[in-house]
């Protein structure tokens, strides 16, 4: 048995080392480190890395597969730093939590994550879900299931009826207490004991919910909910785990305890003020702006029954001022990495923050580079975001040029994630 296994492993080893490449034929290729766009290019992919990017159509040796790309765009697979892939907006889903249970969220998971990665996201960050998320993220590693890479929170953290406390909005006997465990905290020890749980939950990321938001049953949508000492001990917790920290904010208040407090990235950021400009550029805070979201919920709450009353105004008062706070964040200069918040809006969609990004005054080039090497550097990751020689093969390219039509983002042809191949029109 053991000999035969041992033979079985030779046998692999010398079929290894002669594996075939992937050579990819670029007619243009976007160089995300200069802003270049090159014509003319070979990508050389061996198993999950690259291994080789050159000028010129390189022939193949015996073996060797070639893919025509001489009339596309080819670009780093795209990463989201902010979607929730258990869920998708519909009208009238207030009830959905009574109704379904954890296998009902992870089978509906399952094509939120495939229409994302056959959209060209070869990696997102899942801001916040139940904790389906995490069984998720490993599926889709193992091979199982087809979706984007995921870097997951597990289930975000909040103060009591916060913004994420997940009872809000029950009848008083089913609110139950929850605590850190199910992501409730109040006090710099809770926040302690939530960071490790998630941890032991196998969450990447730690998600926080700084103030007040658009989708839950809560009568505020932008109010500080953390102190900044909770804030402080959340990020000193994530510290010990190697984690980063994500803090949804839409008010001020709270967008500048959460800075101030030691965050990664500020999400959605709605009504940051000049203070709260400067703090970030100061503290090195990047900004996440969900412009997609933001539009997409006000659009909704014009459908009558579409959310509850108490979400309603929320959402007509904050979604359409998303798109201006990114016009003066990106001018003021402050760091900016691609989020959208997919799953508020159909998943898929996610290329459309491009076309707002790039409305908004954002030149393409500067709004791929988001996409891709910016928010590599957000999720501390040196293995994407960019095509180069021995980085992890994620690679996509669109019909046509972004940088003359913004659109052509959402004309995904070809879609390689980690060397394998999940989409080729
Ligand atoms: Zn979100």
């Amino acid at each position: 048995m053991r000999l035969l296994s041992l033979f079985a492993i030779s046998l692999f080893c010398s079929i290894a080392a002669f594996a075939q490449k992937t050579l990819l034929h670029c007619g243009q290729l976007i160089d995300v480190k200069s802003g270049k766009i090159l014509s003319a290019m070979t990508v050389t992919i061996e198993k999950n890395k690259i291994t080789d990017v050159r000028n010129g159509y390189l022939q193949p040796n015996k073996g060797d597969e070639v893919i025509d790309l001489k009339n596309k765009t080819v670009m780093p697979g795209l990463i989201d730093m902010h979607v929730h892939l258990e869920s998708e907006t519909r009208k009238g889903n207030v009830a959905d939590k009574f109704i379904l249970n954890p296998a009902d969220i992870a089978f509906e998971s399952l094509r939120y994550a495939k229409s994302t990665l056959h959209a060209g996201f070869t990696t997102v960050r899942d801001l916040g879900g139940s904790g389906v998320n995490v069984a998720l993220k490993n599926a889709i590693a193992r091979g199982q299931v087809e979706g984007p890479r995921v870097f997951t929170a597990g289930k975000s953290i909040a103060t009591t009826g916060g913004h994420a406390d997940p009872t809000n909005g029950y009848r008083k006997d089913l609110m139950g207490d929850p605590g850190p465990r199910e992501g409730v905290i109040n006090s710099p020890s809770d926040a302690y004991q939530a960071v490790r749980q998630r941890y032991k939950d196998g969450s990447d990321v730690i998600k926080i919910t700084a103030t007040g938001g658009v989708l839950s049953q809560a009568k505020d949508g932008a109010n500080a909910q953390f102190t900044i000492e909770e804030v402080k001990a959340i990020v000193a917790a994530a510290k010990d785990y190697g984690y980063k920290v994500a803090a949804h904010a839409h008010g001020a208040e709270g967008i500048k305890r959460a800075v101030i407090g030691g965050v990664n990235s500020i999400e959605h950021g709605t009504f940051m003020d000049d203070e709260a400009i400067q703090l970030m550029k100061q503290m090195g805070t990047w900004y996440v702006p969900t412009i997609t979201a933001g539009k997409s919920v006000a659009d909704s709450a014009k459908i009558t029954g579409y959310y509850t009353d108490i979400v309603t105004p929320k959402a007509l008062a904050t979604g359409p001022q998303i798109q201006s706070t990114f016009a003066k964040a990106y001018k003021a200069g402050v760091k900016i990495a691609f989020g959208t918040d997919a799953g508020v809006f159909a998943h898929g969609k996610n290329w459309m923050e491009f076309v707002y990004m790039t409305e908004a005054g954002m030149p393409a080039i500067e709004a791929i580079q988001s996409a891709t090497i910016k928010a590599a550097e957000l999720l501390g990751s040196d293995q994407l975001g960019v095509i180069e020689s021995g980085k992890l093969a994620d690679i996509i390219a669109v019909d046509g040029d972004p940088t003359n039509d913004i659109n052509a983002m959402g004309r995904v042809q070809f879609v390689m994630k980690d060397g394998k191949i999940f989409r080729r029109n």
